[in-house]
């Protein structure tokens, strides 16, 4: 008696386990480490069996990452990898030896082998240096690897991993093909979108950080960074480096300073409040970066092109092209 009650509590327990938690999933047919490559591989494998997941644990810029035996096994048993390179994920070449060596799965960076990579800018907000070309000062950013803000570089990744998942996947060409159509044509169009708008204004725009070198490059985007860094915030900074910042913001009628998603930059809070105290009006929007999706980017059901035709909004407005 005593051990069919045990039974069935244990049945009953087992039952709301499984009703509670989502089951982690952790086998996928390929990996990748950042959300935009993510996209691509997904909107190909759509009506397939196959799936793509996130690299367990990933966060941008990180140097290590300690996974699971479960999840080391599900990424060496993947077909592919695709990672960015650019000191974006260094995990991954960090631990090639100990976790990927003879395994089944594929590593591919993107880095100068899906897509050509550009060294980040570095803007000097200095007005008395001179612009001489200094290669110490402008190597201190490496290459950037934040190549999908710009759709005409997801366009070739898009283009490349085709060829790649093509090859291993014969069977499901056709599929594939219908696949990478709609996919070219978001974004192709996303592309048309981008081009249209930032060739119609010539006005700079002002970034809390330094991420916007692919927009520059094949678009033409004119931006000034208030931190130096992809990322990092300068917490210290000197009123004399805030002045320079304001004054330029002044030089180029800054009315928008861009952030990025949900971060905090000290540093760009403290130049909105200089200017708005000597009368101009100045205010913070936000950009979203997509390293990985947020909770409420999957229950709006967005994804990479949707977020980037917001973020278009998002330099139209700065842009004074569209109001706020
Ligand atoms: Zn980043």
């Amino acid at each position: 008696m005593i051990k069919k009650l045990l039974l069935s509590l244990f049945a009953m327990l087992a039952g709301l386990v499984t009703l509670s938690c989502t089951p982690i999933v952790y086998e996928h047919d390929v990996f990748t480490t950042v959300y935009p490559l993510q996209y691509i591989v997904e909107s190909i494998f759509a009506n397939t069996e196959l799936t793509v997941g996130l690299v367990p644990g990933v966060s941008s810029h990180n140097e290590a990452i300690d996974w699971s035996p479960k999840e080391i096994i599900a990424m060496g048993d993947a077909d592919f990898l695709f990672y960015v390179g650019a000191n974006f994920d260094t995990y991954i070449d960090n631990q090639v030896g100990q976790i990927f060596t003879n395994k089944n799965v594929e590593l591919v960076k993107t880095e100068n082998n899906l897509v050509e990579f550009i060294p980040g800018i570095v803007h000097s907000h200095d007005e008395e240096e001179d612009h001489d070309e200094n290669p110490a000062l402008s190597n201190t950013l490496g290459y950037d690897p934040h190549f999908w803000i710009s759709p005409k570089r997801m366009i070739t990744v898009a283009e490349n991993i085709y060829i790649i998942l093509l090859a291993k996947y014969p069977d499901l060409s056709e599929t594939f093909a219908t696949n990478y159509i709609a996919l070219a044509e978001n974004l192709n169009s996303l592309d048309t979108a981008y081009t249209n708008m930032i060739s119609s204004s010539m006005k700079t725009i002002m970034t809390s950080t330094n991420l916007y070198s692919y927009l520059h490059e094949d678009y033409g985007l004119e931006f000034v960074p208030v931190s130096p860094g992809y990322h990092e915030e300068t917490d210290q900074f000197t009123s004399a480096q805030k002045q320079a910042i304001v004054n330029e913001a002044i030089e180029h009628e800054i009315t928008h300073i861009i952030f990025e998603r949900e971060a905090s930059s000290p540093f760009s809070t403290a130049v909105i409040a200089s200017l708005v105290s000597l009368g101009y009006d100045v205010k913070k929007i936000e950009f979203v970066v997509m390293d990985s999706l947020h909770h409420k980017d999957i229950e709006n059901n967005d994804n990479y092109v949707t977020l980037m035709y917001k973020n278009y909004e998002v330099i139209a407005i700065a842009t004074n092209q569209l109001g706020d």
